[in-house]
């Protein structure tokens, strides 16, 4: 049983319109590092959908009509609560996602800073006043609220990512109908509990946990009452969500799958090289969606690097995310595990060489032993796709125009990385690399002061920043005539 210091916080109830709802109807969440059931939560369905839609539609016009001001006063309480309370999200967050208890308490810090930062923002939603094109005209332009959001979260980062949708979301004025990951929506629950805490009003915020992804999803970007989807999870789904919104012309955003390059020349620093490969690599065991996926080494370096990395996996600790040093969880569900088990395969089938792990882990279920292969080509799959696990494939190359040709032949554009100390070509490879984020010199890169997002089919939109709350809000030009 999990231990909280507020149980208060392991809520398994719907939040629809500031009202806690049971359905008669629930599904399991289960503990991916040991199997147990942590709680069984109301499952909603198509209707309670509508129901959530109507609710925030309802609460909309007040919501939006507060200051910026006053909207910022709500979502700082927000914030402030979900750090008072870290622990208890984390451990949440832990039991049902099973990431190592520090990574959850840094992805609380993390979501909440979001919810700090938007608070700021709700203050600057800026227009402009643009010089007249008539003598007796002027030009006004206002930002408001898009409206009711409809927000579709994964399981990877079961708290950040819905902080990251309704932070920017509520700072503008509109209203967030969220429906999280069925395998993860008790960290969901838990920031709906904060939020009737910190007296948002009803109707503004909700969630709505059930197992009818596709059902929901339909709803949400059918319904004429919503103005706005956001999703981040797969490029298969983003694309069926955009079809899905095609008909009521929503507004979307989109974080999708990426294949990020990390890109390792000569000249690097090899040392901080592994640091940020570590990083990149083996954060939340593989499972985020900037993870390094391919590892390009200059030759010049390539076995020094590869050698250093190996013993670099060595120090990882793969466990159950409660006990203390451990550095990577279970994979999410047995599918998890059938996909890097089957990019080891053809990776070893065509000629890549196992250089560390390869295995399923003797801790049994979905933990599998941090990989490294070496002798990697672009044929194979582990080049093309998302492994979404602990496998770090290397591949060699010989000059700079080679490893950029190598780094772009991929359909996606989320993250990429390199390290190189030659300033210029730092500048040409930052340029030519076709992603929306660059790491040069580090394997870290999200924050919520920076816009993060992807080009090509990693998405559209930016998330953070002071541009992140673009996506929410709508221009509108005012000519007063007759001056
Ligand atoms: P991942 O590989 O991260 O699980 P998915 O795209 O499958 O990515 O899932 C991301 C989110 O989208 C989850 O909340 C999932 O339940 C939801 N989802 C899956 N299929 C659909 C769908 N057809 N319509 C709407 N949401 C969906």
């Amino acid at each position: 049983m999990l231990k909280l210091n507020d149980p208060s916080l392991l809520e398994t109830r719907a939040y629809v319109n500031g009202e806690w709802i049971e359905t008669g109807k629930t599904f399991d969440v289960t503990d991916p590092a040991t199997g147990e059931l942590v709680a069984k939560v109301a499952d909603l369905d198509v209707d309670a959908t509508r129901a959530a839609i109507e609710a925030a539609h309802a609460a909309k016009p007040d919501w939006a009509a507060l200051t910026g001001k006053e909207r910022a006063g709500y979502l700082r309480r927000f914030h402030d609560l979900m750090m008072e309370n870290q622990d208890d999200l984390a451990a949440i967050l832990t039991a049902e996602m099973g990431k190592p208890l520090a990574e959850a308490k840094g992805e609380i810090a993390y979501g909440a800073s979001f919810l700090e930062w938007f608070a700021e923002e709700a203050k600057r939603v800026y227009g402009d006043v643009i010089p007249g094109h008539q003598r007796d005209k002027r030009i006004l332009v206002i930002r408001q609220p898009v409206g009711v959001v409809g927000s579709i979260t994964p399981w990877n980062f079961p708290n950040a990512m819905i902080a990251r949708k309704l932070a920017p979301a509520l700072a503008a004025g509109c209203t967030f109908v969220g429906r999280p990951s069925e395998l993860t929506p008790l960290s969901a629950l838990a920031m709906a509990v904060l939020a009737e805490r910190a007296g948002i009003p009803a109707g503004v915020f909700n969630i709505i946990p059930g197992v009818d992804a596709a059902g929901m999803g339909e709803e949400l970007c059918a319904n004429p009452k919503v103005a706005k989807i956001t999703f981040t999870g797969s490029t298969r789904v983003g694309k069926i969500l955009m079809r899905q919104g095609a008909e009521t012309v929503k507004k979307i955003s989109l974080e999708l799958g990426g294949n990020a390059p990390f890109l390792v020349f000569d000249d690097a620093d090899l040392d901080a090289a592994v640091d940020g490969a570590m990083i990149a690599k083996f954060r939340n065991n593989g499972q985020t969606c900037v993870c390094a996926n391919r590892i390009y080494v200059q030759a010049g370096v390539y076995d020094a690097f590869a050698e250093k990395l190996t013993a670099r996996l060595a120090t990882l600790r793969p466990g159950n995310g409660f006990e203390p040093g451990v550095t990577t969880g279970p994979l999410i569900n047995a599918d998890a595990l059938a996909k890097v088990e089957a990019h080891i395969a053809d990776a070893t089938e065509k000629g890549a060489q196992v250089a560390a792990g390869g295995h399923r882990s003797n801790l049994g279920r979905t933990f599998f032993e941090p990989t490294l292969l070496t002798g990697v080509t672009q044929q194979m799959r582990v080049a093309r796709e998302e492994t979404f696990g602990p496998l770090a494939p290397l591949i060699r190359f010989e000059t700079e125009a080679e490893a950029i040709e190598m780094a772009n032949a991929t359909e996606f554009g989320l993250a990429g990385y390199f390290y190189a100390r030659d300033l210029a070509r730092v500048w040409r490879v930052a340029e030519a690399m076709e992603t929306g984020i660059v790491g040069v010199n580090t394997g870290l890169i999200s924050t919520e002061v920076a816009p993060f997002g992807g080009i090509k089919q990693s998405g559209l939109g930016r998330e953070g920043s002071k541009y992140g709350i673009e996506d929410f809000t709508e221009l509108k030009y005012m000519c007063l005539g007759g001056i």
